[in-house]
């Protein structure tokens, strides 16, 4: 049977082996056992159901929560000539009719639907008229109270099973569950004595990368100007800030929109398609964006604030890197983050207990943001696995890439200001007088009389207040407490400034790219568009990056090395393969 899988596998698809965990889960689901299935993002859950439902006779249901994704998937399907539909609260009454109809033909293998469908007794009548082989659910976690991301609906699923003449093998698929989650998926499901399978949680195309302390807005600028062909996702915690970073993305000229709560659906809706097809390449929005998002060229997700626990982190992060390729998730940590948080768990109504629960969570996400072990290890850990390696030397504090730059000469500058200034004075004063500002207050205090003004005419204010503040977290000065904390010099900058000490701090390196690109790969894109618009789906839906850098590395231009390339399957190959063939013979 597993032999059938792989010519599926292979003829719609265009892959050419399984991945281990998918061989365990088709296996399990084919000898009709209940399953349930904890893999990573982008480790291809969807194949695990879509292709036993091809081989088992009947109609698969795919309970899935969001509606993007559900049309992306059945679009998805549909290119590779799968019979597949599905219903939700999108589309009208008389198409959920004729639909309805057409399974009951037979006509689909899937039918994919919302769980808050199987709230009406009704509807389970017309399940029971079908011949339902398989029930796959997917974020299966949202059964589960003690998950991040209950969903009540969810809690049907069980009573349509119990009432169905005909009980169908059951799977669930998740890829964020811790070991309790994983039991409550079990007993909310009443599933019958399951394979459970977990495969690592690890995505190793993922880099991980934190920094505190960093002006915020200046990294995001350089990022993206470093990787402008880039596509990613910027979450904030709260809508004025994604309006505000959104907008400072499009005074600089780049394709960029926003996406939150407050927004109107129409709005939500732009944004999501023009990233879908990309039309724009970031989107900078709150945590409402996301779950149903399952664009596979996304290699960048910044998080410009600290979100609320580890399980919405990974999952908010697992995002970039769908495709394979190598891609970024950082996060930029600064201390107000944490209170953010906290005002909004305070905010949420639920029992004490739950909220005693997010403290907690908030808390261990808190200590990702100050360890100094791998990072990779630390939320693996937090995932319940085991035996892992110290170092990934994959995240930023196995590589501390930033080298020691040796700043003594600034330090000295600065420290002398305060010393002149009497000590009494916060970062800004010094940093302006430093800059040679004209600011009334450095001019009515006769500041610019002083010797150390204008001696540091070649950084901004904020890259001195910047530079103090990275000399304070290192102890070169102090600051005093309070709500205007004046600096103060300690032994430490006595010695620095008799040049007896030297300063060397480790300063941002400027960002690197991703990826790298060629002419080829740009035309192919192209081309992939040009199609995705006559067909009305996205381009990741015709072919994913990864199989046009393949295209433009290996230059196929005959039938049988096209088949070769990672997601060129024959179906597709008989649609597509000629245009592509045509393009790569002009750079061969
Ligand atoms: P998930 O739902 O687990 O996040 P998907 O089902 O969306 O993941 O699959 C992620 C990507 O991996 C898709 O681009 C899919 O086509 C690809 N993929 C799935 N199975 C394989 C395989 N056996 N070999 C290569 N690529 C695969
Ligand atoms: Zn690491």
């Amino acid at each position: 049977m597993l032999k059938k899988a792989k010519n599926i596998l292979k003829n719609y698809y265009g892959y050419e082996n399984f991945r281990d965990a998918q061989k365990d889960v088709i296996e399990s689901i084919l000898n009709k056992n209940d399953t349930v299935a904890v893999m990573p993002t982008g480790s291809g859950k969807s194949v695990c159901y879509q292709i036993p439902s091809l081989i088992f006779d009947g109609v698969t249901i795919v309970i899935s929560p969001l509606i993007s994704l559900m049309k992306d998937q059945v679009d998805a399907l549909q290119e590779m000539e799968i019979p597949a539909t599905f219903i939700n609260s999108s589309i009208s009454y008389t198409e959920i009719k004729k639909r309805l109809e057409e399974i009951q033909n037979g006509k689909h293998k899937l039918l994919y639907i919302a769980p808050e469908r199987l709230s009406s007794a009704k509807f389970w009548n017309l399940l029971n008229n079908l011949d339902i082989s398989l029930l796959a659910i997917d974020e299966a976690h949202c059964v589960s109270q003690w998950g991040h991301d209950f969903r009540p609906s969810y809690l049907y699923i069980e009573k349509m099973i119990n009432q169905l003449n005909n009980r169908p093998v059951v799977a669930g698929f998740t890829a964020t569950a811790t070991p309790e989650v994983r039991k409550d998926i079990i007993k909310q499901l009443k599933l019958k004595n399951p394979d459970v399978y977990v495969s690592g949680f690890d995505r190793e195309n993922l880099t991980f990368t934190l920094r505190r302390g960093v002006n915020k807005d200046q990294f995001v600028l350089d990022y993206v100007k470093t990787n402008k062909k880039e596509t990613g996702i910027i979450y904030a915690a709260t809508r004025k800030e994604v309006n505000r970073i959104n907008g400072i993305l499009k005074d600089n000229g780049y394709k960029s929109d926003r996406y939150h709560a407050g927004l109107s659906d129409k709005k939500r809706h732009q944004t999501q398609e023009a990233f879908l097809y990309d039309d724009i390449n970031i989107v900078v929005a709150t945590n409402a964006f996301g779950m149903g998002i399952d664009k596979s060229n996304v290699h960048f997700i910044i998080h410009y604030n600290m979100p609320k626990n580890l399980e919405s982190y990974y999952q908010e992060a697992g995002r970039a890197g769908r495709d394979g390729e190598p891609s970024e998730c950082i996060l930029l940590y600064s201390p107000g983050d944490q209170q953010i948080q906290k005002f909004l768990i305070n905010q949420t109504e639920t029992t004490a207990k739950r909220k005693q629960k997010q403290m907690q969570k908030l808390q261990k996400m808190v200590d990702y943001c100050h360890t100094t072990n791998c990072l990779r290890k630390y939320i693996l850990s937090y995932f319940g696995e085991k035996d892992l390696n110290n170092k990934c030397g994959n995240c930023s504090n196995c590589n501390d890439s930033r080298q020691l730059t040796d700043i003594t000469e600034e330090a000295q500058k600065i420290l002398s200001c305060v010393y002149r200034m009497d000590e009494r004075w916060g970062a800004t004063m010094i940093a302006r007088v430093l800059a040679g500002s004209k600011n009334k207050k450095v001019l009515s205090n006769n500041f610019d009389k002083i010797s150390t003004y204008n001696i540091m005419p070649n950084y901004t204010i904020k890259d001195i207040k910047e530079q103090i503040n990275m000399l304070a977290a290192d102890g070169y000065l102090n600051f005093t407490e309070g709500k205007y904390p004046i600096i103060k010099l300690n032994n430490l900058s006595f010695k620095v400034l008799k040049g007896k000490a030297k300063v060397k701090l480790r300063i941002e390196k400027k960002y690197h790219k991703i990826s790298t690109d060629n002419d080829l790969f740009s035309e192919l894109k192209k081309l992939r568009k040009q199609i995705s618009q006559n067909e009305g789906v996205p381009p990741y839906v015709i072919f994913h990056d990864k199989a046009l850098r393949e295209m433009s590395y290996y230059l196929p231009v005959d039938n049988h090395s096209m088949l070769k390339i990672s997601g060129v399957g024959s179906v597709k190959f008989k649609k597509y393969g000629r245009k592509f063939i045509e393009i790569i013979k002009k750079f061969k």
